[in-house]
């Protein structure tokens, strides 16, 4: 007997040490000390042992069972923590590891010159509007002093949707829907995009932006124009910024001219950035035609008022040296990201 608990003893121990895992290591116990386990089978054996015999068989019996449970419980710990250690490890963060990266993007070229114009202009007291990109044919054309056999609409490759209604070639009709309102005096501006059926090249785009002002208001003279655009050019291009007006032809203006800044390149003494002429053409502007304040509703023998319109693409060009009008649109990272 005391041979066969000795046995079951080793093999008891030898396999908890072989156990591996929980589950093994419970079979090893119902296999030993369950209710049909081998080491109960020996207690249960005991009335075989002679009865002198049987306080230190049972005594020894007690001792290998105590052996066993105590093996069990090291093995049952050991293994616990090993299954806690591997749950950890792959569990952990590997902060080595390179981050997921957010991308943040920047503001447009575009975008940056005109918040500056609108800021030069908000400062003097203007108001930002908008008008529809889809227009009529009338605030468009007509009701600016360009009548359907007018020249002037030849030069404006025109979008047209169909007889009435096209894509504005400007944002001048903006001008006209405030007029109409009825609402004097007027200071705004109209920053939008605009379309012409133009090729694609260095200097030219089927879409691109322009910023309309229009200033209504009693006793408005040639003076004020040319103050407030002097004024607009000095905030935009540096305080020694000078002007320069040269007479020319607008439909809905008169008088009209064309406003030349010095160049901010070279001070006006001529460069490769100005192609050595000094200047550089910056915004047309004229006096409103009294034809177009009349059809608007508004009397010319009471009000006047100066309009001027700007490329936000020539702007943003000329602050930033960009010598391809094209990469303002190609949303290229490489190129956006300088700004
Ligand atoms: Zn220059």
């Amino acid at each position: 007997m005391k041979e066969k608990l000795q046995k079951i003893k080793e093999e008891a121990m030898n396999r908890i040490a072989a156990s591996d895992d929980l589950t093994k290591l419970n079979d090893v116990r119902v296999a030993v000390l369950g209710k049909k386990g081998e080491l109960t089978a020996v207690l249960k054996s005991m009335k075989d042992v002679l009865p002198e015999e049987r306080p230190a068989f049972g005594q020894l019996v007690n001792e290998v069972r105590s052996e066993i449970e105590d093996k069990l419980e090291n093995a049952k710990k050991a293994l616990e923590a090993k299954e806690l250690e591997l749950r950890l490890q792959n569990e952990v963060i590997d902060v080595t590891l390179p981050a997921k990266k957010n991308k943040v993007g920047h503001r447009h070229p575009n975008t940056i010159a005109l918040e500056e114009v609108e800021r030069i202009f908000i400062g003097m007291g203007y108001e930002v509007v908008e008008g529809p990109e889809v227009e009529l044919d009338y605030y468009n054309f007509e009701a600016l002093n360009i009548p359907a056999n007018h020249p002037a609409k030849d030069e404006q490759d025109t979008f047209y949707i169909n007889n009435e209604i096209v894509l504005r070639t400007q944002t001048s009709p903006v001008q006209v829907r405030e007029m109409e309102k009825g609402k004097l005096p007027i200071r705004m501006i109209a920053p939008g995009r605009v379309f012409r059926a133009d090729e694609v090249d260095a200097t030219h785009s089927p879409s691109f932006h322009q910023i309309e002002g229009l200033v209504i208001d009693k006793h408005i003279t040639f003076s004020d124009l040319k103050g407030t655009l002097e004024e607009f050019a000095r905030e935009l291009f540096g305080p020694d910024t000078k002007v320069k007006f040269r007479p020319h032809h607008f439909p809905f203006t008169e008088p009209s001219a064309e406003m030349d800044v010095t160049c901010f390149k070279c001070g006006g003494k001529g460069c490769r950035f100005c192609k050595g002429e000094g200047w550089i053409e910056i915004l047309g502007c004229g006096m409103v035609h009294p034809r177009v304040l009349r059809m608007s509703g508004i009397d010319p023998e009471e009000y006047s008022g100066f309009a001027f319109g700007v490329g936000l693409e020539r702007i943003a060009l000329l602050k930033y040296e960009i010598d391809d009008m094209r990469l303002l649109y190609e949303n290229d990272d490489r190129f956006l990201k300088q700004f």
